[in-house]
Parts: C-alpha cells; sequence; structure tokens
C-alpha cells in the first residue's frame, strides 16, 4: 500500500501548451532514453511501449499519464514501419511492475514530420484505445515531438507535456531555464565518454589537459571577432 513518495523533491518543465486533458508527464530520463533511441534509428520507423501510471488528481484534467519507462519493441534496423503484435503486448504486460500500466506508444517519423498515418491509428485503436493512452510521435530531425490521443473516436493532438526532473539535495532551489537541454545533455553524456575513453586509451594526464585548458578555444573566438 502507501501512495509512492520519494525522497527527492522534483521539478516540472512545460514544453508547449499546457492542455485540458489529460496531462502528460515525462519522467526526464524517459525522455532522454526516446531522444537517443530516436537519434539511433534514423531510417523508417521505429518505437515502442510506454510504461507508466494514471493517477488521479484534484484538478480539472482529472488525472495525469506519468510515464516512466520505454520500451523498445525488437525489429529490424531496415524496418519501414513499427508493427506491433499481440505478442509484443503480452510480452509487456507480463512484466509490467505492480502499479504500472502501458501508458501508450512511442515511434520515429525521422525526417518525414509528425503526424499519424492510417496504419499508425489503427494500431493505436488497436492496442491503446483508452483515452489515457498516448502515441507519441518524434521527428528528431526536425526537433518535433507530439502526442495524441483518441477519445470518443475523436483524434486530438495535445498542446504540450511536462518533463519531471528529481532534483538532487544540492539541486534544490536552483532554477533553471530548460528548453532544449535534454539533447544537449546526452550530448554532455556523450562527450563525458568519449573523453573517458581517450583517457583509458591515451593515458589520464591527456584528459587532464583538456579538462585543464579551455582557454586557447575562447582565444581563438576573441581573435577572429
Ligand atoms: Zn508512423
Amino acid at each position: 500500500m502507501g501512495t509512492e513518495r520519494t525522497t527527492f523533491s522534483t521539478r516540472r518543465f512545460l514544453v508547449g501548451k499546457a492542455g485540458p486533458f489529460p496531462r502528460l508527464v515525462f519522467r526526464e530520463e524517459v525522455m532522454l532514453a526516446l531522444d537517443q533511441f530516436s537519434h539511433l534509428h534514423s531510417q523508417g520507423e521505429h518505437g515502442g511501449f510506454l510504461i507508466g501510471r494514471k493517477q488521479d488528481i484534484k484538478s480539472a484534467e482529472r488525472y495525469e499519464i506519468l510515464v516512466e519507462r520505454f520500451v523498445p519493441v525488437p525489429q529490424r534496423s531496415d524496418a519501414t514501419r513499427l508493427v506491433i503484435h499481440q505478442d509484443h503486448y503480452r510480452t509487456v504486460e507480463l512484466a509490467l511492475k505492480k502499479g504500472e500500466e502501458v501508458v501508450g506508444w512511442a515511434h520515429t517519423h525521422p525526417g518525414f514530420g509528425v503526424f499519424l498515418s492510417s496504419f499508425d491509428k489503427a494500431q493505436h485503436q488497436r492496442f491503446f484505445p483508452e483515452p489515457w493512452q498516448i502515441a507519441y510521435v518524434m521527428d528528431t530531425q526536425a526537433n518535433e515531438r507530439v502526442a495524441y490521443h483518441v477519445r470518443d473516436d475523436e483524434w486530438q493532438r495535445l498542446g504540450g507535456y511536462y518533463v519531471i526532473r528529481d532534483m538532487a539535495p544540492h539541486e534544490v532551489g536552483i532554477t533553471s531555464k530548460q528548453r532544449s537541454s535534454p539533447w544537449l545533455r546526452v550530448v554532455v553524456a556523450v562527450l563525458a565518454l568519449a573523453l573517458l575513453v581517450t583517457g583509458i586509451t591515451m593515458g589520464v594526464p591527456v584528459v587532464r589537459d583538456m579538462i585543464r585548458k579551455p582557454e586557447p578555444v575562447t582565444r581563438t573566438l576573441a581573435q577572429s571577432g
């Protein structure tokens, strides 16, 4: 029993507009995982299940959909579209933890814009017919991400969504304007990893030098200006 309470405090960032219904909230890690997935699959349509919780709230929005995990559907790398099978759904359902639900699905439209094809719509209505189940489509090449849902047979595009971040105790109270940073963080993480690998292969002093000497870059920029 017990409502879930963590020792972290959390902060929410709104992306787009706050819609009337339903309220959609992604954990920041899920957002990062989705963007990373999207960048790794730059051909055809790929995607997977969104797992999370539907929580009642005391507002006009009635409940919110919290997306906590992304579970990719295994696919051939040259697949042109994401086809979900009953087996995929059942496997995911069996692996759900207590209180978790399949709150929707996400898939990529690399470079061809964000919309739902008639195939996408049929697939959504087959597996995700509840109004609290969403279809999240990403075209990271165009930097577009949109969530849809269907309610009383009517398709709706959500005006926006929230990204929720757990704040470590030392971060609480720091305000940060946060719009483009999820992807930036992936880049930073990749750079950090690259530095680490360089450090391992070339010896730590190189890394130490790279970290210690940012000045030349600044100087070059200043001179060229
Ligand atoms: Zn599609």
